[in-house]
């Protein structure tokens, strides 16, 4: 086991873990919330460093990021263990420790492998994904190093419950973001997540301030967040906090895992949504999880001409030069 990072030793052989905002204290042979950080003799230590439980070849579109390196391929990879326990997760299997015997599953690899592997995929960037980063952070963070080392771009997919701190060590090797903005009630973290609303807005706030590219998603779940009003209040936020060129995606829901009970989301829901943030202002509006919808395009905010045409996780075509638009000329807020 290597020892952790952002932590404090209290009295007791307690320690406190500062690297979510859970900030959990810890009593010696116990683990934190997430179940991969555990306490041995007055020392935390991580139990996922090292070892990856899911490692593919995707294409950035499916993280999502749209306006990064589009059409380019990530080497993604994920361990064990969240910090949160959402009711709807898509990878509750790997996501929820609920036998100790997943954290000795996967494969090996130190961060030089996963490097030298993507590097031989010819992958642009390394994604750090399918459950959530925060929690494999040592090994995030010294993959991440050698990756940038490397020419290779950084991308977290997160649900943006890590403390600033977190940020503040990682930011400089992270390139871009994607962060779930799942509701805008304090009490749906609570009870659906096991989180809080507020760190993540903060999170948030804290990405744009350090630069590192950004888009955002929301779970769009019948019931729970979608109401013209809370729609109408993730868009603002977006809007005014974030900037009209953050890209929204807008994500059909499908029941399963805790939610087999809740329908999928319906188009008319999508579609409010979309028009929420149309009425925010937001230049760069999407809906997920729905083939073949012509909100996958990118469209100029200028002049709507269609720049980007995607099929699912494809890039059919591409006609951003040089991050102009070649009608109009407007200024596209891409990174390529
Ligand atoms: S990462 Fe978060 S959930 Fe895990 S031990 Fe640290 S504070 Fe607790
Ligand atoms: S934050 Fe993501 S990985 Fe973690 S429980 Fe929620 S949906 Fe699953």
């Amino acid at each position: 086991m290597q020892e952790a990072l952002l932590y404090e030793k209290l009295n007791d052989q307690t320690v406190k873990c500062n690297l979510c905002a859970h900030h959990c204290k810890i009593k010696p042979g116990k683990s934190g919330i997430c179940k991969v950080r555990k306490n041995t003799d007055g020392t935390l230590y991580t139990r996922v460093y090292g070892r990856t439980i899911a490692r593919h070849i995707d294409p950035i579109e499916k993280k999502p990021l749209y306006h990064f390196y589009p059409g380019s391929s990530a080497f993604s990879i994920g361990t064990p263990g969240c910090n949160f326990h959402c009711s709807f997760c898509q990878n509750c299997e790997i996501s929820q420790v609920v036998n100790e015997d997943i954290l000795e599953m996967g494969h090996k690899a130190s961060p030089e492998d996963i490097v030298k592997e993507a590097k031989q995929s010819g992958c642009k960037s390394i994604a750090y994904t399918y459950t959530e980063p925060t929690i494999f952070f040592e090994y995030a963070l010294d993959t991440a190093k050698a990756a940038k080392e490397a020419g290779l771009k950084n991308v977290f997919v997160s649900n943006g419950f890590m403390t600033a701190e977190m940020l503040d060590v990682i930011g400089p090797y992270l390139d871009a973001i994607n962060i779930d903005l799942k509701a805008f009630h304090h009490d749906s973290y609570k009870r659906l997540m096991g989180g809080r609303l507020q760190p993540v807005l903060n999170s948030l706030k804290k990405v744009v301030e350090m630069n590192i590219w950004l888009e955002v998603t929301t779970l769009v779940i019948p019931g729970v967040n979608a109401s013209g009003s809370e729609l109408h209040k993730i868009a603002h936020f977006i809007a005014d906090e974030l900037g009209v060129d953050v890209p929204w995606h807008i994500s059909r829901f499908f029941p399963g895992y805790k939610m087999n009970d809740v329908p999928i989301t319906p188009m008319g829901t999508l579609n409010k949504a979309v028009k929420a943030g149309q009425e925010a202002g937001l230049n760069y509006i999407y809906i997920g999880n729905v083939p073949f919808s012509s909100e996958q395009n990118t469209q100029c905010p200028g002049c709507e001409t269609t720049l980007i045409e995607r099929s699912g996780y494809s890039i059919l075509s591409n006609r951003i030069d040089n991050g102009i638009c070649p009608e109009c000329g407007s200024r596209i807020a891409v990174i390529d």
